[in-house]
């Protein structure tokens, strides 16, 4: 899937494109890439020392498949969601020099990646020591969208055909936040950080943020609250309203997202507002005082040229957003004609990787740091998604969610808490759809109580 993301992958006997055959025979292991596509037979070989075969024939499998199709992974071998939790882990278990040696020489990543993970690592490290041995999140899940992007891979709904399910949806999810608060004072725990993602929370109705909001002051004590987030994401959900109404809630951060500043590229991607509606946004929500606004940019949508990415990222720069998240196209199976095919997927992989190393370069000249970052499967040319922020604005639940330091209580359909007790993280799930949410409302209560056994500290 590093080379290739838009095909299918299956075990085969054909070699109707392109076959990989990996052996262990007695004491040598042997990889065969043979097929249409391959021109060829290719193969290499090594002695098996019987500890290490899997590594080795990983290394063997994109040594060939790097010269065959031409592209050089930056992150090598290496796959998961969380390279600065990993990095983190190694560096425990074999200190500094040992952890990025692996990293190098058996994992193949490249030097520039290397540098980026173990950068984000230590300043993670230094702004996590607020973090409180009794200390946890609140994340609220509000999974409607005003339309549908196309790229989008998160639970959402497009509200013209889910919007009479909001009040009901709105009214449970304050008994959940209810349940849950009490549950956490109970247990002596500490709210330190909220954040409200979706969806589009600004999706909702006027007045349903506030009331949830509400909900959660009733029940829970703010005073040692250090960051509170609404994804105000889609400019189209933007109002002079809506922002008052964050600012009433004590919000000391948002989201504006344009993705791009390219209307053509909007258009198709089904983004459904205009460059203009963006800067209208963001200006307005400046004027209003929000002075911690982070805005998204995605690397290798369809239509994107790598001009027009760079103009956003110099565009986006000039308006000053305290964090810029630049992530990069995971794609779709479904969505993938663009990267159909060895040598267009070459092409773009080239260029997405030509936007991400502009945006990094750009946002390192304009002080911007990385603070944190995290990987999805099939993305362009097996990149990573990265926030960069001006210090002192970076987001804490960013770096809480991908470094799993914390509990996070999930509120909401969709959302998935995650208790943290040490090395040992447990689950408690959500129903994924709102209405199933309404409909077994109970249940989620139910989950819920789980939390007494399931946290130990
Ligand atoms: S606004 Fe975000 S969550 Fe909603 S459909 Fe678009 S990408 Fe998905």
């Amino acid at each position: 899937m590093t080379f290739f993301p838009a095909e299918k992958i299956s075990q085969t006997e054909q070699s109707d494109f392109l076959q990989i055959t990996a052996k262990v025979e007695e004491n040598e292991l042997s990889v065969l890439v043979n097929g249409s596509f391959a021109n060829g037979e290719h193969i290499e070989k090594c002695v098996s020392n019987g500890s290490d075969d899997e590594l080795k024939l990983c290394q063997m499998t994109f040594k060939i498949l790097s010269e065959l199709t031409g592209i050089k992974p930056a992150w090598g071998l290496q796959t998961g969601v969380r390279p600065t939790k990993l990095l983190r882990m190694r560096v425990r278990e074999f200190g500094l020099e040992k952890a990025l040696e692996i990293m190098r020489n058996d994992m193949l990543i490249s030097e520039s990646k290397l540098r980026l993970a173990y950068r984000t690592m230590r300043i993670e490290d230094e702004l996590l020591k607020v973090l409180k041995p009794n200390g946890y999140s609140l994340y609220v899940s509000i999974p409607f969208c005003k339309s549908r992007c196309s790229y989008c891979s998160f639970v959402s709904h497009d509200i013209t055909k889910s919007k009479k399910l909001m009040p009901e949806y709105v009214e449970l999810l304050c008994k959940e936040i209810e349940h849950t608060l009490k549950i956490a004072n109970s247990l002596g725990l500490t709210l330190q950080t909220v954040y409200f993602g979706g969806g589009t929370p600004t999706a909702l109705d006027d007045g349903q943020l506030a009331k949830i909001d509400r909900a959660i002051r009733a029940n829970v004590d703010m005073s040692g609250v250090l960051e509170y987030t609404v994804e105000a994401g889609r400019p189209d959900t933007i109002t002079a309203e809506k922002l008052a109404e964050i600012k009433s809630m004590g919000a000391n951060r948002i989201s504006i997202n344009p993705q791009t500043l390219n209307d053509e590229v909007l258009q198709k991607i089904g983004r459904a507002h205009t460059v203009e509606q963006f800067y209208d946004s963001f200006n307005l929500a400046r004027s209003m005082g929000f002075d911690n606004i982070n805005t998204d940019l995605i690397a290798g949508l369809s239509g994107e040229t790598v001009e027009s990415f760079k103009n956003t990222v110099d565009e986006i720069i000039k308006l000053s957003p305290e964090c810029v998240t630049v992530h990069t196209l995971s794609v779709k199976r479904s969505s993938s004609d663009m990267y159909r095919g060895e040598s267009r997927f070459r092409a773009v992989a080239d260029d997405v990787s030509e936007m991400v190393d502009y945006s990094r370069n750009r946002l390192e000249n304009e002080q911007y740091n990385p603070y944190y970052m995290y990987r999805q499967s099939r993305q362009a040319a097996n990149l990573e998604n990265v926030g960069w922020s001006k210090s002192g604005y970076e987001s804490l639940y960013n770096m809480l969610i991908m470094e799993e330091m914390q509990t996070i209580l999930a509120v909401g359909a969709g959302a998935s808490t995650k208790v943290v007790n040490g090395e040992q993280i447990d689950r408690i799930f959500n129903y994924k759809y709102p209405y199933e949410y309404i409909r077994d409302f109970d249940e989620m209560l139910n989950r819920k109580n789980k939390l007494k056994e399931m946290i130990k500290y």
